[in-house]
Order: structure tokens, then sequence, then C-alpha cells
């Protein structure tokens, strides 16, 4: 998908109650808008800001609905879709509101995996995907530390690239379990953190949906046997 660097929020995310602060905390009166620009992304070069309200992409307007009654992704999700559908390669133009006037600009996206990362912020410990987009809790990256936000980063990206969709199955946990290992060695990553985590939290997590603890450690430890052996 052309990446862009454009965090998009859109004021629905957030419940009735919390909407007007979430709307001057970011900083625009659109339903849609730029919640932060990655530094150094396509965006940013061609100056778009956070706080710049979502007007078109390519032409093609950004849908507003009414305000859904309750807190909702869905016409965020559906901005990001008029996105990911763009080829990668291609130039993209984008027509923002800031400070009460159109600011239009074009630029050249940067080819990614096709996956939207993002933190939910709550106590639970939440790991998972959808086809689209990776969750983790803030709970979950707090209590574990960063080798193991990589391990859930690589199993989730595992199910993407893999395109398992929602159907999770105890094949399915065993396919993202290998690929992930091939993607922490991409990312830079001793693939030994995976069986490491899972040694050290699995008795506490569990392994509902998946094989047992001792069984996932096992194949882990196998496919990175593999892999030394090539
Ligand atoms: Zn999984």
């Amino acid at each position: 998908m052309p990446a862009t660097g454009l965090v998009i929020v859109a004021i629905d995310q957030y419940p009735p109650a919390l909407r007007a602060q979430a709307r001057a905390e970011l900083g625009f009166v659109f339903p849609v808008g730029v919640e932060a620009v990655v530094p150094g992304s396509a965006a940013d070069r061609a100056g778009l800001r956070a706080g710049d309200g979502l007007l078109a992409i390519n032409d093609q307007v950004v849908a507003f609905m009414p305000h859904a009654p309750a807190a909702s992704s869905a016409v965020r999700d559906q901005v990001e879709r008029q996105i990911i559908v763009l080829p990668s390669g291609a130039p993209i133009t984008i027509a923002a509101a800031r400070a009460g006037r159109s600011v239009t600009k074009t630029f050249e996206p940067s080819a990614a995996c096709r996956a939207r990362f993002e933190v939910v912020p709550t106590d639970k410990l939440i790991a998972r995907s959808d086809g689209e987009t990776i969750q983790l809790s803030s709970a979950y990256i707090e209590r574990f530390g960063d080798d193991a936000v990589a391990v859930a980063f690589a199993h989730e990206l595992a199910h993407l690239v893999l395109q398992h969709g929602l159907k999770a199955n105890k094949q399915t946990e065993r396919e993202a379990d290998r690929l992930s290992l091939h993607l922490l060695v991409s990312a830079d990553y001793d693939p030994a953190i995976a069986p490491h985590f899972w040694r050290e939290h699995g008795a506490s997590l569990g392994s509902r949906g998946h094989d047992s603890v001792n069984k996932r450690i096992k194949l882990l430890e196998a496919e990175i046997a593999a892999m030394n052996a090539r």
C-alpha cells in the first residue's frame, strides 16, 4: 500500500462526551484530520501537519457521514481505505483545511506493508489483528517491554502477511509463529526472543486457540534450528 506517513484520526473515534475536547486537542473542525505526521515521511516532506483537516484524497472527497452515536473507527477506516486502494508507486494529492484555508499537497508515497498498528489504552493484555490492523494494549507494552512487543508484533504481522484475516486455528497460529521468526530476523532481532518470551510468560498468558505453550516453544525452537542450519 502507499505509505503516506499520515496518522489519520476521526472525531467519531471518541465517545460523544469527549468529542469537543478531542477537537480542541487535535486542532481541526472537520470530522477527519491528521493526528500526527511521521517525521521524514512523504507527507512530512510535502508539508502536511498535525491538526490539518482532511478534505479530499486525489479529488475524491473525504466522506462526511453523520456522527456515530458511540465511539467508532468506521469513518477513519473508510478514509484509510481510500488511500490503501491507490497504487503504491503513484503520487497522491491531499487537500487539507488549515486555519480556515485550504492547502493542497502532492507527494510520492513509499510502498509499505498493508498493515496499520495501534496501541489500545487499556489495563487488559491485548495482542491481536483483524487482517488490517494490529493492536497491542498499553498494558501489554508496559508489562512485557520492547522484546515482547517485537514478538507480538511479528506474530500479528505474520497473520496479515499470510492473509489469515479473522480465521484463527491451531494451524494458522503455527504458520504465524514460524513466519514471525523470519520477520524478527529481517528486523535485526534475535529470533530466540520468541521462545524466551513464551517460556517466561506462557504459564500466565495461557494458550487459548494455540497449541500448548510447551508445544509452541518447541515449534519455535525447531524453526530457529532449521534457520540456523540453512
Ligand atoms: Zn495469532
